[in-house]
């Protein structure tokens, strides 16, 4: 019951960088869109707790052992993870799709990959994407644990290109982060807030709760605004 959680503070994992959604600022605080959703929320819903930015698999395993309560960190809505996790209403829409370097006027499709490698992040719906289509079009897959060490590979020429979130990578390339998008979209899934299948149901429903107030209230508008800018 909520009285007998009320002490509690809910461990929370999250990836180590994938702004605007989680990243640090210039002193070191963990910010972005999930960071501030999920305070607002727990202000709403009056719940504390703790950040723990474990990187994006790790967290997801963290999660799946019971290691942490729940997981923010950009994570989509999949039917195959709906097996092991009970997900929130989601808050925000995604899709994959290919960047390359900046300067890179070569690689501009699936079919330019052939017999290169791509750098993509261990236990996402890149990696996930990348792996249904490489044997088609002759890449290897370069697996890295965070999206700063995959663009950097992408830079450095070892790999010509990286599948990233959209949302992400159109965020990074607004910040000169040396790369350009190339694709359109392919079809993923939304962001939710996930908790073990069955486990911490309270800290979900708390979570839907606050979302929908912080829709209500305009919060949840501010907050995207204040990463994303104005029209979003
Ligand atoms: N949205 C992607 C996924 O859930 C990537 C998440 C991330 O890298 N933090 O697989």
């Amino acid at each position: 019951s909520a009285q007998s959680n009320s002490g509690k503070t809910y461990v929370i994992g999250t990836d180590i960088t994938f702004a605007p959604f989680e990243f640090q600022d210039i002193n070191g605080d963990f910010v972005g869109i999930d960071i501030d959703l999920l305070d607002a929320i727990a202000k709403d819903q009056n719940f504390q707790y703790e950040i723990k930015p474990l990187g994006f698999n790790a967290a997801v395993q963290a999660l799946e052992s019971n290691q942490v309560d729940g997981v923010i960190a950009g994570m989509s809505i999949t039917d195959e993870r709906k097996q092991k996790f009970d997900f929130s209403e989601s808050y925000f829409e995604s899709g994959v799709v290919m960047g390359v370097g900046a300067n890179n006027d070569t690689i501009q499709s699936y079919e330019d990959l052939k017999g290169h490698k791509v750098a993509v992040k261990t236990g996402t719906e890149g990696y996930s994407f990348a792996e249904s289509i490489s044997e088609q079009y002759g890449f290897t897959i370069v697996p890295f644990d965070d999206s700063s060490q995959m663009y950097d590979d992408v830079k450095t020429g070892n790999s010509v290109a990286t599948f990233e979130d959209y949302p992400v990578l159109a965020y990074g390339v607004t910040q000169n982060n040396g790369l350009k998008i190339v694709t359109d979209k392919e079809e993923g899934g939304s962001y939710g807030f996930a908790v073990s299948k069955g486990q911490n149901q309270e800290l979900l429903q708390k979570f839907n709760a606050g979302l929908t107030n912080l829709k209500a209230s305009g919060e949840y508008d501010q907050i995207l605004e204040k990463y994303l800018g104005e029209g979003e």
